[in-house]
């Protein structure tokens, strides 16, 4: 348990939302689980069955009592009223600022004054988002990556606003959720891991689109040269090829052309990377 934070609840139980609300329930945190309706709480106990199987399979010492116990933890629910009543509340929504904006401003009027909100946002700042809480002293990004079972970062990102106090706690909160944190001094977009691996990744499509090398002996130099475990297309492959193309699309006229590039090349012939058994590589 963290010192100061005893109780979690996650708004938005997709993808990243019902990992967090099961990684921190598997941590032995009661933890609230929103969402809009009961569709999407019936989704979302499919996934944490899903991720209950998953770390039984793939995470050290988890057995199915431990998971059948963090199962019991968590309280789906469409009453956002009782979801404010946490001590921290992380926020896992689209990543829609219209969105955002109208669950914060909903939250803020629900949530007793001690209640730390956090969001997962991958694109926004802080400073994007802290006008709507009505406590931008106690709200920050606290950011996750996908499959947080084995990527476990979490990192921390506050605004100029954010009080330095509740950023410790929420340092402390995610040790204890067994996430290594990683703290920003200052807003960045990208955060720290995307600002690293988006340009590493770019700079790897580059070289197959410009016909320099196949991805084979890209990834092969990038292999053997560090010592990393995966090169740049591997990566891609897994990040999936349409995930590619929005990064792409949305950058400087030269990442337009990439992103045109991975379109026709890849995407409108069906090769969508792991997901869809072709990508730079072919699965099986
Ligand atoms: P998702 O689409 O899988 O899930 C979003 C969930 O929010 C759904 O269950 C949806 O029903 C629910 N929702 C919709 N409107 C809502 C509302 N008004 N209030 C509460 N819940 C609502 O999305 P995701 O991929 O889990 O992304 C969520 C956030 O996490 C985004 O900010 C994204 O940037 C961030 N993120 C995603 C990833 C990733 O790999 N998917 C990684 C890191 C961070």
């Amino acid at each position: 348990m963290s010192p100061t934070i005893s109780s979690v609840s996650v708004l938005g139980a997709g993808v990243l939302g019902s990992q967090i609300a099961f990684q921190a329930a598997i941590k032995g945190f009661p933890v609230t689980v929103y969402d809009i309706d009961d569709d999407a709480l019936t989704t979302a106990r499919s996934r944490f069955d899903k991720l209950a199987a998953t770390y039984v399979k793939s995470v050290a010492g988890v057995d199915a009592d431990a998971t059948k116990a963090a199962l019991d933890r968590l309280t789906p629910t469409t009453d956002l009223a009782a979801a404010a009543q946490s001590d921290l509340v992380i926020e896992a929504v689209p990543e829609i600022l219209d969105l955002k904006r109208e669950t914060y401003e909903k939250l803020g009027k629900l949530a007793p004054t001690k209640t730390i909100f956090a969001s997962n946002s991958s694109t926004l700042l802080p400073s994007d988002l802290k006008g709507f809480t009505g406590r931008p002293d106690r709200f920050l990004h606290l950011h996750f990556a996908n499959m947080i079972w084995l990527h476990n970062t979490a990192e921390v990102m506050g605004s100029p606003d954010t009080d330095p106090k509740v950023y410790a706690e929420v340092v402390e909160f995610a040790k204890a959720i067994g996430m290594v944190p990683i703290e920003l001094h200052k807003e960045k977009a990208g955060y720290v891991l995307n600002s690293l691996l988006v340009p590493f990744l770019r700079a790897g499509m580059e070289l197959v689109a410009g016909g320099y090398a196949d991805p084979g002996d890209v990834d092969e130099t990038w292999r053997v040269g560090t010592g990393a475990p995966a090169g740049p297309c591997q990566i891609w492959d897994v990040v999936g090829m349409r995930t590619g193309y929005n990064i792409m699309a949305a950058g400087t006229d030269e990442e337009k052309q990439l992103a045109a590039w991975l379109k026709k090349n890849y995407i409108d012939k069906g090769k969508l990377g792991l997901e869809s058994g072709e990508g730079f590589y072919k699965y099986t």
